[in-house]
């Protein structure tokens, strides 16, 4: 973890204001979070839209912090405490990372793509993980704050850190890329997330590109060698060393003989032959972002053995695609984390390819940020259903209706339902549903479905 005296991140930082009173006090570790604050903690205070942080900073030291960032805009810096005027508190807190990146001895992996970042961090820290001390981003701390975060809270003897990176904006990559100066980096896929800031597809794909920016000289880039779009502007970038993973032949790493069932799927690999991995999460997604993740462990040298066991005793970040049995019996898959075209529909494929259940059930609710073509997205989830692997399509919320509009071109009516209240949606299911019958949660994170499936299980 960051830990020095205040005189050496006063030397780490420019400060404006004289901190020779006290000077040897030592701080360890960054927090934002008045909370959540441990002793010695430097507290970093931002202004929020409805709240100042830096009202918090004199709470902070009482609780403990050893120190506290001050902007230099805000009035009345308190001069009886620990606080290091800087210019922009932020930029302070992405500089202190950046530099603290550099003392250590450690590898960095980055990772972005639209969907499957959480996931394949996930897996390449498993994977790595029987080899190296592993340190990885938590939950989702990939932002311009959570990323500085995770650097500074990494632990003196990491080995490794894998971190996620994600934006809604140009520039955004491109930062943590410098940040984090990657050894190597990873764009799992390019979906439809953030069409509103980018603008389209390709958009998105530069913006994914940025993370090259911080990439080591002779790191490795490693992508999604399906996806045309990135095919396309990766013969821009002037690398040394750039991988892909995907289902055509035309990549690095591609996926043989794949035997899918209802806990998952074994495949071979066209690196390892004769090498069979398991993987304990569904869908073919899941098998593209288990070979992104055995590239990177290639890399690091871990053996074939190391890779087979990483993948075996994978355990993800709450859910995605996490499975539970309901009251009755019924299978659940909570994939509610969040939602796009792009995950929607490798969702719902992997739920139709499924077999060995009763009824197949979706619940999906609205698909958040996709800018002025939401409704054709929603209306065109809706028509790709297939009524002869689904047998009921259950929607909630006001673009979840337009999905049941959708699917009502090849549905029956009695089989498409759509809902604006979750009582009411969980009513209906727990009516319907039967033991053996499975049911996919899909929607994004702002509509909070596992509130429904809580009431399923509980
Ligand atoms: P966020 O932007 O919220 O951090 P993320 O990129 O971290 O998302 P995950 O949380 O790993 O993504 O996965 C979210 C969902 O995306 C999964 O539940 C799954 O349905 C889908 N998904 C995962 N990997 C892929 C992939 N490679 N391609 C398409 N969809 C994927
Ligand atoms: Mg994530």
């Amino acid at each position: 973890m960051f830990e020095k005296t205040i005189k050496q991140a006063c030397d780490m930082l420019h400060v404006h204001n004289d901190l020779t009173k006290f000077e040897d006090t030592i701080i360890k570790g960054v927090s934002i979070d008045t909370r959540k604050i441990e002793k010695g903690n430097l507290f970093v205070p931002f202004k929020g839209e409805n709240v100042d942080g830096h009202q918090f900073v004199r709470q902070a030291i009482e609780k403990g912090a050893g120190a506290a960032l001050w902007d230099k805009n805000v009035a009345n810096p308190p001069e009886d405490l620990p606080v290091l005027i800087v210019d922009d508190p932020l930029l302070a807190l992405q500089s202190l990372a950046n530099q603290y990146r550099h003392e250590l001895d450690l590898k960095v992996v980055g990772i972005t793509g639209s969907n499957g970042k959480t996931t394949t961090k996930d897996m390449v820290a498993s994977l790595l993980g029987t080899k190296y001390k592993v340190h990885k981003t938590q939950g989702n701390y990939n932002n311009h704050i959570g990323l500085p975060l995770t650097i500074l809270a990494l632990p003196e003897d990491a080995e490794v850190a894998v971190l996620e990176m994600g934006m809604s904006g140009f520039g955004e990559i491109e930062l943590l890329s410098e940040i984090s100066q990657p050894d190597a980096a990873i764009i799992t896929n390019i979906g439809e997330s953030h069409l509103q800031d980018l603008g389209s597809r390709e958009g998105i794909t530069k913006a994914k590109l940025e993370i090259v920016q911080g990439l080591k000289e002779n790191g490795l880039f490693a992508y999604y060698g399906d996806e045309p779009l990135l095919q396309e502007h990766v013969k821009d970038l002037t690398l040394a060393r750039i991988e892909t993973f995907g289902r055509s032949e035309a990549n690095t790493i591609y996926p043989v003989n794949i035997e899918m069932n209802n806990d998952g799927s074994q495949f071979e690999t066209s690196l390892y032959e004769g090498e069979t991995f398991f993987l304990p999460v569904l869908g073919q997604h899941n098998i593209h972002n288990a070979l992104a993740a055995i590239l990177i462990a290639k890399e690091f040298d871990v053996t074939v053995e190391g890779m087979k066991e990483g993948l075996k005793s994978l355990k993800l970040t709450q859910m995605r695609m996490e499975t539970s049995l309901g009251k009755k019996g019924e299978k659940i898959i909570n994939d509610a984390y969040n939602a796009s075209p792009t995950s929607v529909k490798a969702a719902i494929g992997l739920v139709s390819e499924l077999d060995g259940v009763n009824n197949k059930i979706l619940v999906l609710g609205d698909m958040l940020e996709l800018g002025d073509n939401e409704e054709e997205f929603h209306f065109e989830i809706g028509r790709i259903i297939d009524p002869a692997q689904i047998q009921h399509v259950y929607t909630y919320g006001r673009l979840g209706e337009l999905i049941a509009k959708g699917a009502l071109e090849r549905f029956a009516a009695e089989n498409v339902h759509a809902f604006q209240d979750k009582k009411e949606l969980a009513a209906m299911l727990e009516k319907q549903t039967q033991s053996g019958d499975l049911v996919l949660f899909k929607a994004s994170r702002g509509m909070k479905l596992e509130e429904v499936i809580e009431t399923l299980t509980n």
